[in-house]
């Protein structure tokens, strides 16, 4: 890079710094750094345009461009030229701007009057934030060292300003992690909650962007390198070789760790004016800019190793450990990118809410979240840029948002949310101890699903049944060896126990897809939902089903027992599993322990083809029950943990309605008793069309005994199901329209 840009650049960010630091008011701070930037960069015009929301950008500063067009130009995403650096993430350089494609003209701004355009993003670790411009009067493209200059700008606007609060007329700038934000996201789980952040892993601050000393910038960059190639070597030589998925993660670490481009790349930001923390950080967000717009997955695998890698290198220069020895707060709210089912569960009930950047409605550590009743709010973007440790926050599950650092109107407003949420529950458990029977005088049997100790508490709370789903791999999850024997039998005598007398359908070890064991060997499979999980591998290896069977049995002790097995494709396996159950039995007889009084044996229907299973299968099960969220992926073909296909298919489609119509009618014709403990059975609308497509028995999470009770008590079965019958002779797609319709008339009075 040539000198001049170079020390330019340095100097640039220098006068940023001190802009930054002054205590002048938001709006000035930011016309000073336009002012700075377009002087130092000897362009007419400089423009700083940012996020209004989610799909439009406002002229928040200008240098150059009229000054009454500031908060008021707008522009949707993608449209016009900054709107097209905001979606792509990438520059746009144009010589002779108007010509170029998507140019759009703003007569308030003036800008006709300018030929070249060049746009950078301002992104913090691959969010988009806003753009930053500079445009001139002669057609000129800019040179590639001074689009370099200018995205290390931006990245330090980035990283200094809070710059939601110069959106809007008379915005005022306070410092980053300051101001209330307010994200929308997704609903995981129901429920409003008031809390303080807990990050799961918690970011590290880079407080000091800038630096004049660069070659006291690079020697620290070069020194953290060392310590971190010393560290990645190191954990490759722990690593047994056998871990090849590990071993390949960790070839790629050090491979990154010894990139000459890398390490170019970064001494190039901090000869620009950039700390080294700064320089990491950039590159960091370049990477994660390209990730997200990858197609490649395994070029995405490779940069999110990078990423990794880059947060490793940030904890050795800041000194800042992953384990920052914060304590967890009062009615902590945990927030993360993403998080399995066993890191949540050992968090334990502990957390008030979740808030989860990525995250999916049909994973694993959904269902816990759901089945402990805490809020959840999925693919709350931008979250983990603006939340730091202990930040007050409220999730609104009900809506999918959440408010960071609320003001006092929205604590007030969601107090009332919190009060109705109250009275609602009191609602529920004034009808606890009823049956859930409908108007028409038809009885539903509403079952909890549980799979911990601390779950069973709730079975006399809610007012269920029984335990419909005991999902046994729960206990498997939270420890970090294989339980034994011993260990295992006592537990599920302890749920015997809890559930006095109360009937518990324990399920096998359902282990594969999302459900990964620490302890056990990973198996690299390229679609592991389909893979070899469940029953699939409790046959194939039958070690540990028949040491969980007799624990089963073990525990039982003379009481009934009701066992079921998950993933069911075909009447054989149902047989080869039932017949490790026969022999468990014959084992334990031997030995003189006392058998179960009694035993049923079911099986769980998550596999279209078991529906389709010969007559005989369902005269030899001893009960079925339908695994919704399994069932709906493969009927479908919507994988359950990919948001954008799982959300494009309701339940209430008549195709799904009518195949599990199918199986009620097949079960009521040879007398199988039929159940449904998929996620669906707890949504009231959903569970109010299962019963009146002839369903007797819904399992669900205990705190959705109430709601579904409640709705079922003030609906006539047979009405719902003429609803149902007229949709579907329609044409309707899904019967969600013609029932919330119909519900409403029912509220109304009509
Ligand atoms: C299901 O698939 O609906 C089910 C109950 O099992 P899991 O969610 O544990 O896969
Ligand atoms: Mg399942």
């Amino acid at each position: 890079m040539p000198q001049r840009v170079e020390t330019e650049s340095r100097k640039l960010l220098g006068r940023l710094r001190d802009a930054m630091a002054k205590d002048s008011a938001g709006q000035a701070r930011l016309d000073e750094i336009v002012r700075l930037i377009a002087g130092s960069m000897q362009t007419e015009v400089c423009s700083i345009y940012l996020f209004r929301d989610s799909e439009t950008l406002e002229l928040c500063a200008t240098e150059g461009l009229q000054a009454e067009a500031v908060h008021q130009t707008r522009m949707r995403l993608g449209e016009g030229l900054v709107g097209r650096v905001a979606r792509s993430k990438r520059t746009v350089n144009e010589a002779d701007a108007p010509a170029a494609k998507g140019f759009r003209y703003m007569p308030e701004t003036g800008e006709e009057r300018f030929s070249s355009f060049c746009g950078v993003p301002v992104q913090r670790l691959g969010d988009v934030l806003g753009v930053l411009v500079v445009q001139s009067r002669d057609a000129r493209e800019f040179s590639a060292d001074e689009v370099y200059a200018l995205e290390v700008v931006a990245m330090v606007i980035a990283e200094m300003t809070e710059l939601g609060a110069f959106v809007g007329d008379g915005a005022a700038l306070s410092a980053r992690h300051q101001q209330p934000v307010m994200i929308r996201g997704t609903v995981g789980q129901e429920g409003a909650v008031a809390g303080n952040v807990y990050l799961h892993e918690p970011r590290v601050v880079v407080t000091n962007p800038i630096s004049d000393d660069p070659e006291a910038e690079t020697a620290r960059l070069r020194d953290a390198i060392d310590t971190l190639r010393i560290s990645v070597d190191q954990m490759l030589d722990q690593t047994a070789t056998v871990d090849a998925e590990q071993v390949e993660v960790l070839q790629a670490y050090r491979m990154f760790a010894n990139s000459r481009s890398w390490m170019r790349r970064m001494e190039a930001d901090i000869d620009n004016g950039l700390s080294a923390e700064a320089a990491v950080e950039k590159e960091q967000s370049l990477a994660r800019a390209r990730m997200s717009g990858s197609g490649d997955a395994y070029l995405r695998d490779r940069l999110h190793d990078l990423d990794d890698l880059s947060n490793r290198l940030l904890r050795i220069l800041t000194g800042q450990g992953k384990d920052t020895g914060v304590e967890m707060p009062e009615n902590p709210i945990l927030v993360a990118r993403n998080i399995g089912p066993g890191e949540l569960l050992d968090y334990g009930k502990t957390l008030r809410g979740i808030v989860l950047e990525e995250g999916s409605v049909g994973s694993h550590a959904a269902i816990v979240a759901r089945a402990w009743a805490i809020p959840l709010v999925i693919h709350a973007k931008g979250v983990l840029t603006e939340a730091l440790n202990g930040d007050a926050m409220l999730v609104d599950g009900e809506q999918g948002i959440v408010h960071l650092r609320p003001d006092d109107a929205v604590k007030a407003a969601f107090q009332d949310k919190i009060a109705m949420q109250t009275r609602a529950q009191e609602r529920y458990a004034s009808i606890r101890d009823l049956p859930a029977q409908a108007q028409c005088g038809t009885t539903i049997a509403l079952h909890m699903n549980a799979g911990l100790m601390a779950d069973l508490p709730s079975l006399a709370g809610s007012g269920a049944e029984g335990v419909g789903l005991f999902r046994t791999e729960l206990q498997f999850l939270i420890r970090n060896k294989m339980p034994q024997r011993a260990e295992l039998s006592a537990l599920y005598s302890r749920v015997m126990d809890a559930a006095g007398g109360k009937r518990v359908a324990f399920r096998t070890l359902d282990i594969g897809s999302d459900k990964v064991l620490t302890y056990m060997k990973p198996n690299d499979e390229p679609n592991p939902a389909m893979g070899w999980r469940a029953i699939r591998v409790g046959l194939d290896k039958p070690g540990v089903l028949r040491m969980q069977l007799q624990a089963l049995i073990r525990a039982a002790n003379g009481r009934p027992l009701a066992v079921m097995f998950p993933f069911i494709a075909q009447m054989e396996e149902f047989r080869a599993a039932r017949s490790e159950m026969d022999k468990a039995m014959a084992r334990e007889k031997v030995l003189g322990r006392p058998l179960p009084e009694k035993v049923e044996i079911g099986a769980m229907l998550e596999t279209p083809s078991l529906a389709f299973a010969p007559e005989i299968f369902f005269e030899e099960v001893d009960f079925l029950s339908i695994g919704g969220n399994d069932l709906k992926q493969f009927f479908f073909a919507a994988d359950r943990e990919n948001e954008r296909v799982r959300k494009r298919y309701d339940t209430l489609n008549v195709s799904f309605l009518s195949f599990l119509e199918q199986i009620i009618q097949r079960c009521d014709a040879s007398d199988t008793p039929l159940s449904f403990c998929g996620e669906d059975a707890g949504r009231p609308i959903e569970a109010l069309c299962f019963a009146a497509l002839g369903l007797r028995v819904l399992s669900m999470r205990p705190a959705s005994v109430g709601p579904v009770k409640h709705l079922l008590r003030r609906s006539d079965l047979g009405e719902v199901k003429a609803v149902i019958d007229t949709a579907r002779a329609r044409g309707d797609q899904s019967v969600r329209g013609a029932i919330s319709d119909w519900l409403r008339d029912q509220n109304s009075g009509n």
